[in-house]
């Protein structure tokens, strides 16, 4: 069957929440993929950093046959024999003294919500429904109605209301604009190390820092969504670290599983985690045996296979041959690890068109808001794939792309 046949499926009995690139994947290995046709790209783009792993990796692979020709799901009305070694083994992992299962990042996101709001009353003794959470401008925080009713980009929002109160906007990269914002309902403050989503936005050095001192100062939660900056890829296995900080709770998801399962988590430092009592909160899917082993082996290969080391030095690396790129349509590139992006001028025309024509040489990525390009490819990635990666790109972002895109 050729792609045309499954595009059209798509669109005819799919809603339309998505506008993806025109290829029809079939088939994954490390950071290859291949299309109904046959034919081969490299993904730069790793499922929004979901695939740090790479795809199909062999060792999560062969836990997730075996995990589930034994047991899959039990619910937390019963115990199972994976998830206490999971938590065991990613408290060691990150430090952290509790964890809470969930399944998709914006459902991780939702619970630490409750999660801060309810340590505010109960420990911190703030009045009853008044609690207050200092959030970013641009950030990106998953799609449920809670957390686009914070978000500052109008598509996410319009058409959705009405939204809970309770949130505060600031803008990113101010630790004193998040002091001011602090009122005696403040119970937390949460954020991205790294905006991924709007453009790959790296605050300052300092930030982090800053604003976990002035959390400590006013007895705030500092709250770090690391689903995307997570799991090695920026160079660190969180983010946190580039500024030697721990975050009071981080929440972690997309490479939990390496991509073969939904599956996030809350981490938590202080006992914001403990406030929980049976019955608070729950998913049946959440800490289900199957997504737990998967994950368990998932966070193995990422630390015995050395992908955290690798995507600092690669980072660097493909970083440092972007920045030889001489283009008249380059704003600016930056980067942390292997997430990159690189802002095109307004009057480049979009960067969809560049990832189009990226797409006709065989290397996948996509745009973030209208200028920016995401480089994100895989931890696994090798200095020759860099190469063979900058002969794709090098030519595109410097000549005039194909009319048909403009
Ligand atoms: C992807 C992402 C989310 C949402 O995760 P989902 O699994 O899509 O719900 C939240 N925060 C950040 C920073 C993300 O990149």
């Amino acid at each position: 069957m050729n792609q045309q046949y499954y595009i059209q499926l798509e669109e005819e009995f799919g809603a339309h929440n998505y506008k993806p690139l025109d290829v029809v994947l079939a088939r994954g290995e490390r950071l290859w993929v291949w299309d109904v046709e046959g034919n081969k790209y490299m993904d730069c783009l790793s499922a929004y950093s979901a695939v740090n792993q790479g795809h199909c990796h062999p060792k999560i692979m062969q836990t997730m046959i075996e995990q589930a020709q034994k047991l899959t799901l039990t619910s937390r009305a019963f115990r199972n024999d994976q998830l206490g070694l999971f938590y065991k083994e990613l408290c060691e992992l990150t430090r952290s003294h509790k964890v809470l299962p969930m399944n998709s990042g914006a459902e991780a996101v939702e619970t630490v919500i409750k999660a801060v709001r309810k340590w505010g009353y109960k420990v911190k003794g703030v009045p009853h429904d008044k609690a207050e959470i200092i959030v970013c401008e641009n950030n990106f925080h998953g799609r449920t109605i809670a957390i686009i009713g914070f978000s500052t980009e109008n598509q996410y929002r319009n058409g959705f209301g009405p939204f809970p109160p309770g949130f505060k906007i600031v803008p990113f990269g101010d630790a004193t604009a998040i002091e001011q914002a602090i009122t005696p309902h403040t119970v937390g403050v949460l954020l991205e190390p790294i905006q991924g989503e709007a453009g790959v936005i790296i605050p300052p050095s300092g930030y982090l820092k800053d604003v976990k001192a002035v959390c400590e100062k006013h007895d705030i939660v500092l709250i770090l969504d690391e689903i995307q900056t997570g799991l090695g890829r920026t160079g660190k296995l969180l983010a946190e670290e580039h500024e030697d900080i721990e975050a009071d709770v981080t929440v972690i998801g997309k490479a939990l599983s390496g991509g073969f399962y939904p599956i996030s988590a809350v981490l938590s430092n202080k006992e914001v985690l403990g406030v929980f009592m049976p019955g608070d909160h729950g998913s049946t899917f959440g800490g289900n045996p199957l997504a737990c082993a998967v994950a368990r082996t998932a966070l193995k290969v990422l630390v015995e296979e050395n992908m955290i080391d690798n995507s600092r030095e690669m980072g660097e690396y493909f970083l440092s041959q972007l920045k030889t790129i001489q283009s008249p349509f380059i704003k600016e590139i930056r980067g942390k690890g292997l997430l990159i992006g690189v802002e095109l001028l307004p009057e480049a025309g979009g960067a969809r068109r560049f990832c189009e024509d990226l797409k006709t040489k065989g290397l996948l990525c996509k745009e973030t808001h209208e200028n920016v390009i995401r480089f994100a490819p895989p931890l696994v990635i090798t200095k020759e794939e860099i190469d063979w990666a900058m002969d794709r790109i090098r030519p595109v972002l410097t000549q005039i792309p194909n009319k048909e895109f403009i």
